[in-house]
């Protein structure tokens, strides 16, 4: 691997999963396991031996969706301390390899907000990832705003990361699609669109205006806002609609990475659109292998300077590591 040995490559959008979360979802059970489910019950040997196959030095932890926003309050507040704690453990043990988002019980905000403030102060953890719709509702609704009041304070960016659309839209969008191709609901189509909807949403609320200092990462380049981004900003500021710069709010709040996205065209449409600062590099292991994702980096056409912004450059600023 061209990248072993040459420059830091850290990646940030790689997933875990916790036993005692798998087991309340149908289908994630541990008890079954598989190629895929070997590697997310991993925090040691197979991770790390293909960390460094793939000449990766570090991967910033979260776990899989959906996480602990499927879940009712009461389950999920109950299941956090201890899911964030068990990964603490995983990162102490190779301090040098691994750091940690933490998993937040969204649907008891407070709770989630004590929860990410906890993981960040006590734990070390960089931030905090939020897979999809929390009790079917997308998270500028003003009820989970203490979580953004806690990130601002806290200057801990929140990755928002996609999970299975709502029900609605699966039966209305997809629902004939399903049985041929299951991934229009999740990483062929669904999850894009549920979490550029999110993204829009959370600029449309004021909640940046509320919190001006409040970042939000998205992965897999975006979920197709920079392609839309000037579409977007264009026909947000007709008129009858409220007049803020789209583009303004979402180039100053918003931080993207490659998970799962290993397109030149989209990486540059990208880096046209939001500069290389505000983009970097992801697997989205071990749904995405690192082997493709390190080879990408061969073909990709920036500067060194660039890509070095890119493999560590702006994660280390913005989660300063
Ligand atoms: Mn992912």
């Amino acid at each position: 691997m061209t990248y072993a040995g040459k420059m830091r490559v850290i990646a940030i959008e790689e997933h875990y999963w916790d036993p005692e979360v798998s087991k309340h979802f149908k289908g994630y059970d541990s008890g079954r396991r598989g190629p895929l489910t070997e590697r997310l019950y991993d925090l040691d040997q197979i991770r790390l031996k293909e960390m460094d196959e793939a000449g990766i030095d570090l991967q910033v932890l979260s776990h899989g969706a959906p996480s602990l926003q499927k879940m009712d309050a009461e389950t999920a507040v109950g299941l956090a301390r201890g899911v964030n704690d068990r990964l603490h453990q995983a990162c102490r043990a190779h301090p040098d390899r691994f750091a940690g988002f933490a998993a937040l019980p969204t649907s008891d905000p407070k709770a989630a907000a004590d929860e990410l403030e906890r993981s960040v102060t006590r734990l070390g953890f960089k931030g905090a990832m939020v897979h999809g719709l929390t009790n079917g509702l997308f998270l500028d609704d003003k009820r989970f705003w203490p979580i953004f009041e806690r990130a601002r304070a806290l200057d801990v960016p929140l990755y928002m990361h996609p999970a299975t659309p709502h029900p609605a839209v699966v039966e209305a969008y997809y629902k004939d699609y399903i049985e041929a191709y299951p991934s229009i609901l999740t990483a062929g189509w669904g999850f894009t669109v549920e979490t550029a909807t999110q993204a829009i949403r959370l600029v449309l609320s004021g909640v940046f205006e509320a919190y001006p200092g409040l970042k939000i990462i998205l992965g897999h380049l975006g979920e197709s806002l920079p392609f839309s981004l000037w579409r977007i900003d264009q026909a947000m500021s007709r008129a009858g609609n409220r007049g803020n710069s789209f583009r303004d709010t979402f180039s100053a709040h918003f931080w993207i990475t490659t998970s799962g996205n290993f397109s030149n065209p989209a990486l540059l449409c990208s880096v046209m659109e939001l500069g290389i600062d505000r983009i970097m590099f992801s697997v989205d292991w071990p749904y995405v292998m690192n082997g493709p994702a390190v080879t990408w980096l061969d073909s990709v056409p920036l500067s060194a300077e660039d890509k070095a912004k890119l493999l560590h450059g702006n994660v280390t600023k913005l989660l300063r590591l």
